[in-house]
């Protein structure tokens, strides 16, 4: 039996995509997907294919906007984000791990002004009223912390270009995507397998900077080639570009999200019901894709463990940094899912 993929990454994707995925793997238009060329026309409209619904989900088609998708990981946009943008100062919000690594790259490229930090206690909320300098060249956020469980409800009106690192929250909810400017997303939090990032742009906030950007490192060169500059993550695209159907086919993102608004309140239910349980972010900056809780008595870990691994759960232990559990939720996950991990808590209190 397949087991409730509770993962923060790679994690699961739907049923539907992996077989689709399997059978191109064996035959896609009488060749293997794995060794099509990339500038074959059949490739190219899979390239296209999943540009469009990418744009098309995030409502932004026709707005101005290309989407890319490109290699390295949401660890490049790091520092590709600040090559391309930073001229001089940027301004960013730090709410964890991901937004520090951010941080550190810009660093290299100008001065970088720390908004607001959740450090003090251990980035489990989402700061607020900070201030952002009008004179930012932009503003960068993480719209979900993967590690922490926190994610930005609200996302403040800024008069300076809004950058956002929406790895691990993309496709999942309904937000006015046009404030922002430049989105990038590692694939395998939502969207595919590791290997492809999407990156969507606002085309007019680029060639600001005077410095030399190498040609693999500018958004330029990507958007002129079409993401085609050099050979695209064939199939993490085309898996990408399943995921990106099935969304459609399902709803899209109006649809999914009241499911995982449905399967947030199932598991913080729980956690807030059950005294052996406590939630670790605050509780209105609560991510609905990654919910941290730990045991009020870590003599209840080993039982607690053994308990969740025979009811055929994976990933669901918290990242070193945190410690605890971690329940991730992404869009694939069904609410069975996490009322299998619901039972197994309940059971727990039963047998405690
Ligand atoms: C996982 C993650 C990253 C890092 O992604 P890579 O593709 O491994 O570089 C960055 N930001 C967030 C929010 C993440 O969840």
């Amino acid at each position: 039996m397949l087991k409730h993929n509770f993962s923060a990454g790679p994690c699961i994707l739907p049923q539907d995509v992996f077989k689709k995925a399997a059978a191109a793997v064996l035959n896609f238009n009488d060749l293997s997907i794995l060794e099509i060329s990339h500038r074959s026309k059949d490739f190219v409209a899979v390239m296209e294919k999943a540009q469009s619904l990418a744009l098309d989900h995030l409502g932004l088609t026709d707005k101005g906007y290309k989407a890319l998708f490109l290699g390295g990981g949401a660890s490049m946009q790091f520092l590709m984000t600040a090559y391309n943008l930073l001229e001089t100062k940027a301004a960013y919000l730090n709410t964890g791990t991901w937004s520090d690594k951010a941080i550190k790259e810009a660093r290299l490229f100008g001065e970088v002004v720390e908004v607001a930090s959740s450090k003090d206690s251990n980035f489990n909320y989402i700061p607020k009223g900070y201030n952002v300098p009008s004179d930012s060249d932009y503003f960068h956020i993480t719209s979900n912390n993967t590690i922490f469980g926190t994610q930005i409800k609200d996302v403040s009106d800024v008069n300076v270009p809004l950058v956002c690192d929406m790895s691990s929250d993309i496709f999942s909810r309904q937000l006015d995507f046009s404030k922002f400017d430049l989105i990038y997303a590692g694939a395998q939090k939502n969207m595919g397998p590791a290997g492809a990032t999407l990156i969507v742009i606002k085309e007019d906030i680029l060639g600001k900077v005077s410095r030399t950007i190498p040609s693999m490192l500018n958004y330029q060169t990507h958007i002129g080639k079409d993401s085609m500059f050099n050979t695209p993550p064939v199939f993490p695209v085309y898996v990408s570009m399943l995921t990106l159907e099935w969304l459609k086919d399902n709803g899209g993102i109006p649809a999914i999200e009241k499911i995982n608004d449905a399967k947030a309140s199932l598991i913080y239910n729980e956690i807030d019901r059950n005294p052996l349980f406590k939630g670790f972010a605050a509780v209105e900056d609560r991510s609905h894709m990654n919910a941290t809780f730990t045991l009020e008595q870590e003599s209840l870990k080993d039982i607690f463990n053994t308990m969740w691994a025979d009811a055929g759960i994976n990933g669901l232990n918290g990242h070193r940094s945190v410690g605890g559990y971690r329940a991730s939720m992404y869009n694939a996950l069904t609410i069975e899912s996490v009322q299998t991990l619901v039972n197994v808590m309940q059971e727990l209190e039963r047998k405690a």
